[in-house]
C-alpha cells in the first residue's frame, strides 16, 4: 500500500470495531482521509462505535451494507480475523480494491525499525522478553500488535530512536503487502489456525509473508531445530541468525553441550553446566549465562530465550547485556503461571495454550505427576498427538467445554483407567470451578495440577484470560 497519508480525501473502509480497528479509523481520520467502518456486529454489541461517530466518523452497525465498497474504495483495512469470504472483502478484491491489515499500515507508518515476532507458540513470551533484553540494554523498546496495543497506534508515535517490538499473528502477516521488519523472527511452526487458512500451506506462506521484503540489510532469526523454518531458510535475503537448542551454530545463538534432539537426559544435572552462547560468525564466541539459571521452567521457555537474544542483537543490543534479562524474566500471565500451592499440590494455569502442542510443551516442562485440565473449542482436530502424551505423563485427566468428548476418547484410547478420567461438563458458570474440584480430587500432594487446554476458549468463555483468570480463583477457592 501507499503511505497513509497519501489516502488524504479518499475512501478507507475499515472493516471490523476492535481495537486495532478504532485505532486504525482515527488515524486515517488525523490524515483527512474519508473513512468509513462497518462491522456486522450489532449496534448494542459496538461499544466503540460512538467514540469513532463523535469525531465524526460514519459506523455502520449489524449488517455489511452492499454499497460499502465500491468503485471509489481506495483502500480496505480488515480486522485479522475476517475471513477473505466475507462480502465486503470479497467485492474489494474482485474491485480490484487493496486489501491489507492494520499491521501493514503500522509498517508504511513506523520511523522505528521493526522487530516482527511471529510463529505458532511463545510469541508473546519471547516478545515481552525481547522489550526486557532492550531495555536492559538500553534501548528504547515499544510493545505492541497482537499482544494487545494496536501497532499502528504505537507506530505512529515511535521515533527512530525507538524500536517497535512487534508481535505479529499469521492472520495479521496475511494481510500485508510491503512490511519490512529491520529484525524478522519466526519461533517455530505448529499445525494450528487451519478452520482459517484452510491449509498448511496457507498458514506456512502468511507467516513467510513476514520476510518477504526483507533486504540484505535486514535480519532474519530462524529456529534452526524446525523444519519448516531450515526449508523456508535458503529462499530468504535477509542475513541469517540462527538459534538453536539441538545444533552447535556458527552464527547464532545456541545451547552448549546442546540439548539432545529428543530430549531424553537429566535436565538437572546437565543444564549446570550448560551454556548459551553467541557466535557471529567470525569465529568469536560469547557466553551469555548459564542455563540453570533461567527463571522461566521448560525447554521451550529455553528457546523463547535465545530467540530473544538472537533478535536483541540482531536489532544492536550488546550481547553482555543479555545475562541479567534472560536470567531474571519471570514470564507472563496464563502461560504456565504458577498460581498456588495448596495440600501440596502445585497449580499451573496454562490458559493461553490453545492448541495440543502448547499442552505437550506445558505437560513436558513440569517434572512432577499431573492431574490435566483441557477441552474447549472444537476446531475439528482429533487430538490424537496427545495421546502418547496422556499415556505417558498424565496421573489423570479433567475434559471440559466441546472438545471434552474427543478428549475423553483419547485418555481412554491412552489405557487411563475410566477412574483417573472425569468431565466437568460445559457449563460456562460452573465447568472450571468443577473442573479444579475433580482435579484436587485426583491430584496427590507432590503433584501438579494444570490447566492447560489445548484448545481455544470461545465456546464458553469470552477469552483465555478470563478462563485462566477463573481457573486462578477457583484454585484460590480450594
Ligand atoms: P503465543 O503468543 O504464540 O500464543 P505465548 O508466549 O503466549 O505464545 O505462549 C502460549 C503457550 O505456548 C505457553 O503457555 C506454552 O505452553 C506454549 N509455548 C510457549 N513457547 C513455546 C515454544 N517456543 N514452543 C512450543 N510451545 C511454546
Amino acid at each position: 500500500m501507499e503511505h497513509p497519508s497519501s489516502y488524504r480525501g479518499r475512501k478507507v473502509v475499515v472493516l471490523g470495531l476492535a481495537r486495532s480497528g478504532v485505532a486504525v479509523a482515527k488515524l486515517f481520520h488525523r490524515l483527512g482521509a474519508d473513512v468509513v467502518v462497518n462491522d456486522r456486529k450489532p449496534r448494542k454489541d459496538s461499544p466503540e462505535a460512538g467514540e469513532l461517530e463523535a469525531l465524526g466518523i460514519p459506523v455502520i452497525c449489524g449488517s455489511h451494507p452492499q454499497e460499502l465498497v465500491g468503485s471509489t474504495t481506495a483502500l480496505l483495512v480488515k480486522n485479522p480475523g475476517i475471513p477473505y469470504s466475507a462480502p465486503p472483502v470479497a467485492a474489494a478484491l474482485e474491485l480490484g480494491v487493496e486489501v491489507v491489515t492494520e499491521v501493514e499500515v503500522a509498517g508504511r507508518l513506523s520511523a522505528a525499525p521493526i522487530i516482527g515476532i511471529t510463529g505458532s507458540n511463545g510469541k508473546t513470551t519471547t516478545t515481552t522478553w525481547i522489550g526486557e533484553m532492550l531495555s536492559a540494554a538500553g534501548l528504547s523498546p515499544i510493545i505492541a500488535g497482537n499482544i494487545g496495543r494496536p501497532l499502528c497506534e504505537a507506530a505512529e508515535e515511535a521515533t527512530a530512536d525507538d524500536v517497535l517490538v512487534a508481535e505479529l499473528s499469521s492472520f495479521q502477516l496475511k494481510g500485508t503487502t510491503s512490511l519490512r521488519p529491520r529484525v524478522a523472527l519466526l519461533l517455530n511452526l505448529a499445525e494450528t489456525h487451519l478452520d482459517y487458512h484452510g491449509s498448511m500451506d496457507d498458514y506456512v506462506a502468511s507467516k513467510a509473508k513476514l520476510f518477504a521484503h526483507q533486504t540484505d540489510e535486514d535480519v532474519a532469526v530462524l529456529n534452526a531445530d524446525d523444519p519448516v523454518c531450515a526449508e523456508l531458510a535458503p529462499r530468504l535475503r535477509a542475513r541469517l541468525l540462527p538459534f538453536s537448542l539441538t545444533k552447535r551454530l556458527e552464527t547464532g545463538v545456541c545451547v552448549e553441550p546442546p540439548v539432545p534432539a529428543g530430549g531424553q537426559e537429566d535436565e538437572a544435572a546437565a543444564g549446570a553446566e550448560r551454556w548459551i552462547v553467541y557466535r557471529d560468525g567470525s569465529g568469536a564466541e560469547l557466553r551469555l549465562l548459564p542455563a540453570a539459571e533461567l527463571a522461566l521452567p521448560g525447554r521451550h521457555n529455553l528457546a523463547n530465550g535465545l530467540a530473544a537474544a538472537a533478535a536483541s542483537i540482531a536489532i544492536g543490543a550488546e550481547p553482555q547485556a543479555l545475562a541479567q534479562p534472560l536470567r531474571r524474566f519471570g514470564g507472563v500471565e496464563h502461560r504456565l503461571e504458577f498460581v498456588r500451592e495448596a495440600g501440596g499440590v502445585r497449580y499451573y494455569n496454562d490458559s493461553k495454550a490453545t492448541n495440543p502442542t502448547a499442552t505437550t510443551t506445558a505437560v513436558s516442562s513440569l517434572d512432577r505427576p499431573i492431574v490435566l485440565i483441557a477441552g474447549g473449542l472444537d476446531r475439528g482436530s482429533d487430538y490424537m498427538e496427545l495421546l502418547p502424551l496422556f499415556r505417558s505423563r498424565l496421573k489423570g485427566l479433567v475434559v471440559l467445554g466441546q472438545t471434552r468428548g474427543k478428549l475423553a476418547r483419547v485418555a481412554e484410547l491412552a489405557g487411563m483407567p475410566a477412574s483417573r478420567v472425569a468431565d466437568a461438563g460445559e457449563d460456562a458458570e460452573s465447568s472450571i470451578a468443577q473442573a479444579v474440584r475433580l482435579a484436587a480430587s485426583l491430584a496427590e500432594p507432590g503433584d501438579a495440577v494444570l490447566l492447560s487446554p489445548a484448545c481455544a476458549s470461545w465456546d464458553m468463555f469470552p477469552s483465555y484470560e478470563v478462563r485462566g483468570d477463573m481457573f486462578k480463583d477457583s484454585a484460590h477457592t480450594l
